[in-house]
């Protein structure tokens, strides 16, 4: 009888050892966010783990272009997991969108001898590393780094959780004095083209009004809320704004709304602008970057390539870099009905 043939699923140390990787390299790009350093200290501290050499390169794709190289070691990262920003520098680099600039980024990593990168940053990051994809060999795998939480094939990014914890700490101290004078403040948070961290933050600081750039905003609705508070014996407000609101910023609302107002409410501004980038990373960033840090560098290893790790449901999922910046994440519709049902 013929023997059965054993069908196993190789694990991943086998895959990894069957690629025989030698030598990777690991960058941040974009934004910064806090969770960086915690993620750069996972990809260095898997890639010693499996006896394979790590590079950090400095300032995003303008590093790679620029042959800013540095050896690192487990070591390297001691002492940066609970540090905002990120030892790598992070740069935005318009060089690396030409053919010049990708061909020379090309030469330096093979020069290195470099066999996969890993890159930290948001979609940008990605689009760039996938139109490299498309004409050279080395494989990416992307990790998602950015406060704005704007990526498809993720839960949460790193560094969204600690800018929300940043921004409710802001918001409370405002609510203060606010409650205080009588004030109707209008706050801006960070949030181009996503309003996930005012609508978070505004329900977790009681906001009284949330703006962000996937909801239509109506200047009239807005005053007629904020004047049916002032009837039920409302004395101060918050109105969250997020920067990529359509309509305007907080300084351009808060001068709508007060022409419509009649001096019923002393109204001021307050923009929270980089003060949300910064500062120590919550509990919950340093294992979301840790987790995802440590998966994706296996996945390197292992062979994978062009794809972004995520977290979904408290699971690792792995999406290609087409789809993960391609698709937008939606914003929850039933955030926004709770929001408006709990500033009544
Ligand atoms: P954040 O969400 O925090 O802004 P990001 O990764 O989206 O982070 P970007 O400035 O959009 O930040 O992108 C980072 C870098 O990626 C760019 O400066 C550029 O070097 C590279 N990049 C972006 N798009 C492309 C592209 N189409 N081709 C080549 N490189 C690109």
């Amino acid at each position: 009888m013929a023997e059965k043939k054993e069908n196993k699923e190789k694990t991943i140390e086998e895959k990894i050892k069957e690629q025989n990787i030698k030598k990777v390299a690991v960058f941040t790009s974009g934004g910064d966010a806090p969770g960086m350093n915690a993620c750069i200290r996972a990809v260095v501290r898997t890639c010693s783990y499996h006896g394979v050499q790590i590079k950090g390169i400095m300032r995003g794709y303008a590093g790679i272009i620029d042959g800013d190289f540095k050896n690192m070691t487990p070591r390297s990262v001691s002492n940066i997991i609970q540090r905002g920003g990120t030892i790598l520098k992070s740069a935005r680099s318009e060089e690396f969108k030409t053919k010049e600039g990708m061909e020379q980024a090309y030469f330096n990593l093979k020069a290195e001898r470099i066999e996969g990168v890993i890159a930290i940053g948001g979609d940008g990051t990605f689009r760039g590393a996938y139109e490299f994809s498309q004409k050279y060999d080395i494989p990416f795998i992307g990790v998602p780094g950015t406060i704005d939480n704007d990526m498809f094939g993720t839960d949460f990014t790193i560094g969204y959780d600690t800018a929300l914890n940043t921004v409710v700490e802001c918001i409370d101290k405002i609510r203060d004095t606010a409650h205080a004078h009588d004030r109707l403040f209008f706050i801006e948070v960070m949030g181009r083209d996503a309003g996930f961290i005012a609508l978070y933050s505004g329900i977790a600081s009681g906001a009284e009004a949330i703006l962000i750039p996937e909801t239509e905003t109506n200047i009239d609705n807005l005053v007629e809320s904020l004047d049916y508070g002032w009837r039920r014996k409302k004395t101060s407000s918050i109105v969250l704004v997020a920067e990529g609101e359509e309509v305007g910023g907080a300084i351009e609302i808060a001068k709508m709304v007060k022409e419509r107002m009649n001096g019923r409410y002393d109204i001021r501004v307050t923009i929270l602008g980089h003060i949300q980038r910064g500062g120590a990373p919550t509990c919950n960033d340093r294992v979301l970057a840790s987790r995802l840090g440590v998966r994706a560098t296996e996945a390197l290893l292992a062979g994978e390539r062009n794809i972004m790790a995520g977290m979904i449901n408290n699971k690792i999922v792995f999406t290609d870099f087409v789809k993960a910046t391609k698709h937008n994440t939606e914003i929850n519709r039933d955030l926004l009905r709770i929001s408006e049902i709990l500033s009544y």
